[in-house]
């Protein structure tokens, strides 16, 4: 009989009760489920293959890129009595053969092993004959092709899943946003239900997103809410970074810049003020974020758009991590919106990667003209939930909005009767019935929902249509063209029709000299 989970996490690790979602992950381990864990750093993830190891017969293969992380764990286990070890290539031959003595004779727990020992001529042929009770892989979004971390041995874990067909997978990690976590769910065939997703809200940070109307106003505004606090100014480039630090220093605050295009010697002279200062402003590009270890930064204000909502949440994330209440600002403008969707179109990268790029973007774009909640759209871009959240901008202050019941009617309808493979142009353009040779090759200028919305122009459309995805009423093809189709939730919209307010997106602002009063 295998340990109760319970019982391990007291007798093994000392604590009294599970963490958030940790006990449902250990249990569907246990009973042979597959699982894919994401959770910020430091929420909890070591656990949730430790003890499913340790309570099922047979040893747990963890596959972790550090071989620095893969030591300290297996000491941390040993220390508590746990059967633990790492197979590493630096191993001498004689501690090398006793492991492997080990590892058949069913005397391990958890092995340890970096995916390229593992890959390693002989070495999966060999752990065929050990009996596995899981197979966990660490900091799973390394085999995305497209992230920052990205490592090949990675990519080819998925012979795992070929060797051991029946022995439950985990995939852990902190960072994956939607296309990733498709990607790692797709690689490592974990079924969408076997998904865990939690301890992403960051209750005392309060999220505010504007479009800029007057910068330096607006940041003024919110800094007259921070006296004498410190916090982040984020801009995109070094100019802007330098040119505002100078502003504000002119302005009366202590303020820094941190840029790339700094000396190495005077980017930490500043880094160290700022981590020991009381009331200094930090101006930067995102050169600056790693190591920052201040509690009480009280605010992050972003004066341009941020790269995706992953890097927000990051980027925010750094505010208020002594739990004590902390502020959010965005800024953005349309300008910054058109520049980014440049970019991408003008960049050399493969086709997919622009689209997964375009849809970053838009998610984005979503979270920033969402009527809903800010925290409800921001978590649920990371498949975690809360309440309207009562400390944001938009539960503050709803922003104004329009009856989009029938909107959403008209577009889910053109999204269904398109065959709910189209992308976000193609729909606006069979809705306003537009004259489009693709259009007609279709046949989708003969049906019912061709040129029904011409009620509302292409920006509104496109406004509507993002609002669906960040209401989830709409899902986006992340794996394949980034086609829109119909989401659980815009099924059962489409039956009940609900009433649905969404938000007017804010007037494209009127050139100088163009106003006239009438
Ligand atoms: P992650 O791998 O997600 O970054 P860890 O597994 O390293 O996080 O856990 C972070 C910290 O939280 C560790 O010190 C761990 O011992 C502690 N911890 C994890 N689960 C619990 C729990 N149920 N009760 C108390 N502390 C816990
Ligand atoms: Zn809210």
């Amino acid at each position: 009989m295998p340990a109760s989970a319970l019982e391990i996490l007291k007798t093994v690790y000392g604590y009294d009760a599970f963490r958030g979602p940790q006990a449902w992950i250990v249990e569907h381990v246990i009973s042979g489920h597959n699982a894919f864990v994401l959770m910020p750093t430091g929420g909890g993830k070591s656990l949730c293959y430790q003890i499913p190891a340790i309570a099922r017969p047979g040893m747990g293969l963890v596959v972790s890129p550090l071989l620095a992380l893969m030591a300290d764990q297996v000491a941390a286990l040993r220390q508590a009595g746990v059967r633990a070890a790492a197979l590493n290539s630096d191993l001498p031959p004689d501690e090398r053969r006793a492991l492997w003595r080990d590892i058949g004779a069913g005397a391990l727990d958890l092995l340890y092993v970096a995916p390229e020992t593992l890959l390693r001529e002989g070495v999966l042929e060999r752990l065929s004959r050990a009996r596995l009770s899981l197979i966990a892989i660490d900091e799973a979004h390394c085999l995305s092709q497209w992230g920052h971390d990205f490592r090949p041995s990675y990519r080819q874990l998925d012979v795992l899943v070929r060797q051991f067909p029946d022995t439950p997978r985990m995939a852990l990690t902190a960072t994956a946003d939607e296309p990733t976590r498709a990607e790692i769910l797709a690689h490592l065939e974990i079924a969408e239900a076997d998904a865990f997703i939690a301890g992403f809200d960051r209750p005392n940070i309060r999220y505010a997103i504007a479009e800029k109307d007057n910068p330096r106003a607006q940041l003024k505004d919110f800094l007259r809410r921070h006296d004498s606090e410190s916090g982040i100014v984020y801009c995109l480039s070094k100019r802007k970074t330098d040119e505002t630090a100078a502003w504000l220093r002119a302005e009366g605050y202590d303020a820094l810049s941190y840029h790339a295009g700094m000396d190495k010697a005077a980017r930490e002279a500043n880094q160290q003020r700022f981590q020991h200062g009381e009331a200094v402003i930090m101006v930067a590009t995102i050169a600056f974020g790693m190591g920052i270890d201040k509690p009480d930064v009280r605010f992050v204000a972003h004066l341009d758009l941020p790269a995706s909502i992953e890097a927000y949440y990051q980027e925010t994330g750094r505010a208020g991590r002594d739990g004590l209440p902390a502020e959010a600002l965005m800024l953005y403008g349309a300008e910054d919106i058109a520049l980014r969707a440049r970019f991408i179109e003008e960049s050399d990268a493969p086709e997919e990667r622009k689209r997964t790029e375009r849809q970053k973007l838009d998610a984005l774009l979503g979270l920033s003209e969402t009527a809903s909640c800010r925290r409800q759209v921001l978590l649920g871009y990371f498949g975690d939930h809360c309440e309207p959240c009562g400390n944001c901008d938009t539960c503050a202050e709803p922003p104004e909005l329009f009856d989009g019941a029938i909107a959403a009617q008209k577009a889910l309808s053109c999204i269904y009767r398109t065959g709910e493979r189209f992308g976000q142009a193609y729909i606006v353009d069979v809705l306003l019935g537009a004259d489009n040779e693709r259009i007609a090759q279709f046949g989708h200028d003969k049906i019912s929902t061709f040129g029904i919305g011409t009620e509302h122009d292409s920006r509104m459309w496109r406004a509507i249509l993002r609002q669906l995805i960040a209401l989830r009423l709409v899902d986006v093809d992340l794996a394949g063209h980034g086609g829109l189709s119909i989401a659980p939730a815009g099924r059962d919209f489409l039956r009940d029709k609900p009433t649905l307010m969404l938000r007017v997106p804010a007037p494209r602002r009127a050139r100088r000299g163009k106003v006239e009063r009438s």
